[in-house]
């Protein structure tokens, strides 16, 4: 008798035991489907990009391993850590990517391909750093939505490289994706500018040009490293060629569409940081 006292006693606590696990597992995994919903592209945390070169590493190792791209793992990962990259790469394996990309794409389909649909964008297609040969002599950092006094005060939407001499129509300028020319010719801001939408739906903006490297046409088809033009110092003029208001630089910008907006700027400067470790390697 006290046996079997004893007996449906520990039978009890297992069955409590079990059910605060699953309830925990549960509110776990629903978390990591709430982030997909509570953040999104639109939010700071997205738009900082911020994806450190230890979090990159371990993804083109993943890349290689598994054949999902930048953009497909980024997708998967940023909602399972909230949306902060850096201080969580640990835990990124292929058993977790597989895990998580099956569990977002069954459970909330829609949001998550939106989703990954702008993390392709910026990511898929990035094949070349914008100054060429300039990944070790353009200095810049990571200055996203420092503030900015010209035509009103607004945040910095992109990553400025400077070059080591204050040269205009020296350095090359060249297109960092495959693409097509979606604007090209004066902006207030921008000084001369143009825009390459990439294969994935990126928008690359390089602005300031001195000159540009020929007379392009709207929806001309470039290639990654093709020669868009000369790096400059135009712009924050109503008048065209207004240049000399500041040192040359290239004002480099990423942009996305996303459900709500036509154009969301997104931070360039991890994205550079890649780009000119991967050049120089
Ligand atoms: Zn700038």
């Amino acid at each position: 008798m006290k046996r079997k006292k004893w007996m449906e006693y520990v039978l009890m606590w297992v069955m409590v035991l079990a059910a605060v696990w699953l309830l925990f597992w549960y509110l776990e995994d629903n978390k990591k489907t709430g982030n997909l919903f509570r953040y999104s592209e639109e939010s700071e945390e997205f738009r900082k990009m911020e994806l450190s070169e230890a979090i990159l590493d371990q993804m083109e190792e993943l890349e290689e391993q598994t054949g999902y791209s930048l953009g497909e793992q980024i997708a998967v990962f940023l909602p399972v850590f909230r949306f902060r990259m850096v201080g969580n790469e640990q835990e990124m394996t292929q058993e977790t990517l597989e895990k998580w990309d099956l569990f977002y794409t069954e459970r909330k389909r829609e949001r998550f391909l939106k989703l990954k649909e702008s993390c392709c964008a910026i990511w898929d297609d990035l094949q070349c750093f914008p100054v060429e040969n300039g990944e070790k002599k353009m200095t810049f950092e990571n200055s996203w939505m420092f503030p900015r006094t010209y035509g009103g005060e607004r945040g910095h939407e992109g990553t400025d490289l400077m070059p080591p001499k204050n040269l205009r129509d020296y350095y090359r300028i060249v297109s960092m994706t495959d693409g097509v020319v979606e604007q090209v010719g004066w902006l207030e801001k921008g000084g001369w500018r143009i825009g390459i939408r990439s294969e994935h739906g990126g928008y690359f903006y390089y602005a300031h040009l001195s000159s540009y490297a020929k007379e392009f046409q709207i929806g001309e088809k470039v290639e990654a490293g093709d020669l868009l033009g000369y790096m400059g110092d135009t712009g924050y003029g109503t008048e065209e060629d207004t240049k000399g208001k500041f040192d040359v630089h290239l004002h480099l910008g990423i942009y996305i569409q996303t459900e709500r907006k036509e154009e969301l700027s997104i931070n360039p400067y991890w994205i550079l940081r890649f780009l000119a470790k991967k050049a120089e390697a």
